[in-house]
């Protein structure tokens, strides 16, 4: 990668822009009767030289240290965005491919792509009269603009605590956590809501003004700016989708997922928040009866309360302290765990490249070799930093080609950072985090195809958190977590004992998380599948709370202002665990042994290299050998 600056990065656009519309001149000057082949490859090389530059625009957007390449990127977007408006309301190109006549006997792979894309063109409004394509493409430029706002009030939006009592408002956090957040002259602390303050504050603070004064400005992140944001992108998605043909967003979302219809998203979520129910009931009483056991006369628990409370549970019934785990986990261990257990299992070899330039200091370029040969490259991005992206979350850069372009992606995460003091001691929930997000980078670096538009992560989007969530499961095995988690300052590896009780303790509390994501599903849900004219978000998240959850709304929280998978997932935030459950379904066929590198390839092979080439329900019959079945995530549900 280049060491970009605004001028290079614009240049790069312009240089990649040019190419992709050389591309499709080509395209429009296939004559009538060309080759099937050769109008799919030209439709394809348009992506395919757009493919760096529009990466690099996600990804800078939401990371790069200089503001003047944030803003280049952003920009970036915006012309991409165009130019994709544009090609897929182009009349020319569609009826270049219209008229295509595919014999029945060709390539599979080449008729897929034409079906995709004469699919995608009908999506995109190329068959609206002129008026109507001429709304569609402003409608589409004005939601990538308000889309940006959205993300960019999220990441500038974060808030702040002051503890006028310092390390007095701190009685139960760890003494790393006490050092890394030094009293200031005046003897007060400042927390942040970053996920390396807010998690650890809500799982250990004993005060529970503490844990309460941290969710609240956690759940004021980006309010009030982003309340009108939102409404403004319910309000333009609607009008676009109807303007396409559709009754809502959500039956333009849900078309090209494995669900197909939102209807079924509904029933899926309904379906799954019936059967977490109970679950979470018996959990619910457990955490009051906890709580009841300093205050008596309590008869609830107060959302700020719920983790705190749990991880008492946890001690008292699994003998298990969250942070007893801790010293087995510096960042730098496990970092070095997930690299070779990637390794072994997939017959890589990942090499540190320290002379490629990265956009900051603390990130890290490696390549990958498979026999010698360097096959893929990615970059890691963890910690955290001033205007960065404040999640985990895997972006691509470069799709790959056989021969042409090795895959390239991007890890950023925020994980707190090591020093010559410091080894960085991770959570297990923070390792968990880091094998999902590797999960989602090995999906992308396999996911090699000679057709771009089957490169990467290019599956039906429901499907997309698949290998990620079943990639956590190796977080969870001793086997795996022997060869890396070993005590910072003892070397001696995690006792297999210790990890029985942590898994026995993480594993509770499921009944309750099932339920608050099926809560998110469905308010992301029902903001997309009607009209939002007249719907107000927060009022219509505190209905749905009292409806789906043991939980009131907290007055003055504004979750959904920064609830930023309502730009980017929109209508379909259930896809978590519509994957999940097919994520569990997989996890049976390795149970024998995570190490299993013949099924690691059979996988590999099935599941993740073919990309987008074929439909993912087809990728979960060629590794499981049938359809996907449910009882392997009821069983994980019922387990105790
Ligand atoms: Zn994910």
């Amino acid at each position: 990668m280049t060491d970009h600056t605004a001028d290079s990065f614009n240049a790069l656009l312009t240089k990649q822009l040019a190419a992709a519309n050389a591309k499709l001149d080509e395209l429009r000057s296939c004559p009538a009767g060309a080759e099937p082949q050769k109008v799919a490859k030209a439709f394809d090389a348009i992506g395919a030289e757009l493919g760096e530059v529009y990466g690099l625009s996600e990804l800078f957007a939401a990371v790069h240290p200089s503001e003047d390449v944030r803003g280049a990127a952003e920009e970036a977007s915006q012309k991409i965005s165009a130019f994709t408006t544009a090609l897929g309301l182009d009349r020319k190109a569609f009826e270049a491919f219209e008229a295509l006549e595919v014999p029945e006997d060709a390539d599979p792979s080449l008729k897929r792509f034409v079906e995709h894309t004469l699919r995608d063109f009908r999506r995109s409004g190329v068959d609206q009269d002129e008026a109507t394509r001429k709304e569609i493409t402003r409608l589409q430029e004005e939601l990538v603009k308000v889309g940006q706002s959205f993300d960019r009030n999220i990441m500038g939006g974060g808030r702040e605590l002051r503890l006028e009592n310092g390390h007095g408002d701190l009685a139960g956090m760890p003494a790393d956590f006490l050092s890394a957040h030094p009293e200031d002259d005046d003897g007060s602390v400042t927390l942040s809501t970053d996920p390396t303050d807010f998690l650890p504050v809500l799982l250990y603070a004993d005060k529970d003004e503490v844990r309460h004064g941290i969710f609240m400005q956690f759940h004021q992140r980006a309010f009030p700016e982003n309340v009108p944001v939102l409404k403004e992108l319910l309000a333009l998605r609607h009008e676009l989708a109807t303007k396409l043909g559709y009754d809502h967003w959500a039956h333009w979302v849900c078309e090209d997922k494995m669900i197909r219809r939102s209807e079924a998203a509904a029933e899926f979520i309904a379906t799954i928040a019936e059967r977490a129910r109970p679950v979470g009931a018996q959990e619910r009483e457990e955490l009051v009866a906890e709580r009841q056991k300093s205050e008596p006369d309590a008869d609830r628990v107060e959302p700020w309360q719920a983790r705190y409370l749990m991880e008492r549970v946890k001690r008292g019934r699994f003998s298990f302290d969250s942070q007893s785990v801790r010293p087995y986990f510096p960042y730098r261990g496990v970092l070095d765990g997930v690299l070779a257990t990637t390794e072994s299992l997939f017959g890589v070899e990942t090499r540190r490249n320290e002379t490629e330039p990265v956009w900051h200091p603390s990130v890290e370029c490696y390549d990958v070799f498979e026999n010698g040969e360097l096959t893929a490259r990615f970059y890691l991005d963890m910690f955290p930093r001033e205007g960065k992206f404040k999640h985990a979350a895997m972006f691509d850069i470069v799709g790959g080609k056989p021969g042409k372009a090795i895959p390239q992606a991007a890890l950023v995460c925020n994980f707190p950072e090591p020093t010559d003091e410091d080894p960085a001691l991770l959570l297990h929930d923070q390792v968990t985090t880091i094998f999902h997000e590797f999960g989602h980078l090995l999906h992308h670096l396999f996911a090699v195809q000679p057709w771009y538009g089957f490169s990467g992560i290019r599956c039906e989007w429901d499907f997309v958190e698949v290998p990620s969530q079943l990639y956590e499961e190796w977080a969870w095995s001793v086997g795996v977590l022997q060869k890396f988690a070993r005590h910072h300052e003892t070397g001696e590896p995690i006792p297999a004992e210790l990890v029985a009780r942590l898994r026995a303790a993480e594993e509770y509390g499921k009944g309750l998380g099932v339920m608050g994501q099926m809560l998110y599903a469905r308010f992301a849900l029902n903001l997309y599948d009607r009209d939002p004219a007249g719907i107000e978000p927060g009022d219509l998240l505190e209905k749905l709370q009292k409806e789906m959850t043991f939980y009131e709304k907290v007055p003055g929280t504004a979750m959904e202002c920064a609830f930023g998978h309502l730009h980017g997932y929109s209508a379909s935030y259930y896809t978590y665990m519509w994957s999940l459950v097919i994520s569990k379904d997989f996890f049976g066929a390795f149970k024998g042994d995570l190490m299993d590198a013949e099924l690691a390839q059979r996988y590999r092979s099935a599941v993740l290299a073919p990309g987008g080439a074929q439909d993912a329900a087809e990728l979960v019959r060629s590794f499981l050998g049938r359809d996907v079945e449910f009882d392997a995530w009821e069983a994980w549900l019922a387990s105790k």
